[in-house]
């Protein structure tokens, strides 16, 4: 089975590949197919992610699995939460969306710069799947004074993994998947996995919506 991956961001398919790469299917990014991204409408994390699996998924036809992920920090209300990719404008900009996240935090106290990265991913096997499977995961850490490291993308730079004492873009690829939401995430998706495929393979493929 060919499952596509429904995001442009090179960095999340980096990891998303790397944590699928036992995963008992054939992965590609949706733009090798060329599928482009979808506007992500949702209020929430699980709306946006099944916004973005419905949209691969019918341009496509095949399953689609998407992750919509965030930095949500304490300080800010959330912010930039649901908006991380695009806190400081489009197109995305790592570095400026970190500099305005410090900026946004400047004087604010270490233990009060607390934040957590969270993913939401969804497996559908069509447009019209009424049972996506649906998994989460949080990484608990805290929001430095300055940039630190340079591995992997987004707000690795920023985000503080206090038990280890390292940034995100401090850690190894293998090493951040050991602590990350979004293997967290994939881990539970695993867990119901062997279902959503008995019931994918069961299924008799049904017409995308108009
Ligand atoms: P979206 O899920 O495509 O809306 O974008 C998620 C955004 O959250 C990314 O563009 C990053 O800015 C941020 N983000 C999500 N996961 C991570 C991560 O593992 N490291 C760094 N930044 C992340």
């Amino acid at each position: 089975m060919r499952i596509v991956l429904a995001s442009g961001n090179a960095g999340k398919l980096a990891e998303l590949r790397a944590l699928l790469a036992d995963a008992p299917f054939e992965v590609v990014a949706q733009r090798d197919l060329g599928v482009d991204d979808v506007p992500e409408t949702g209020l929430t994390f699980v709306e946006n992610a099944l916004i973005k699996a419905r949209h691969a998924a019918a341009c496509t036809g095949l399953p689609a699995l998407a992750d919509d992920s965030g930095l949500v920090v304490d300080a800010l209300g959330g912010a930039p939460g649901l908006y991380s990719a695009r806190y400081a404008g489009t197109p995305t900009d790592d570095a400026a969306n970190n500099a305005r996240l410090l900026a946004a935090l400047a004087g604010v106290p270490s233990q009060d710069r607390g934040a957590r990265f969270h993913a939401v991913v969804v497996l559908l096997r069509d447009p019209a799947d009424p049972q996506p499977l649906v998994a989460e995961g949080s990484w608990e850490g805290t929001i430095t004074i300055a940039p630190r490291g340079t591995n992997g993308f987004g707000y690795n730079p920023v985000f503080l993994d206090q038990e280890l004492g390292l940034t995100a873009a401090e850690m190894s690829p293998a090493h951040k998947a050991g602590r990350s939401h979004r293997s967290r995430a994939l881990a539970q998706l695993r867990a119901g996995l062997p279902a959503w495929l008995a019931r994918a393979h069961a299924s008799a493929p049904r017409p995308c919506p108009p």
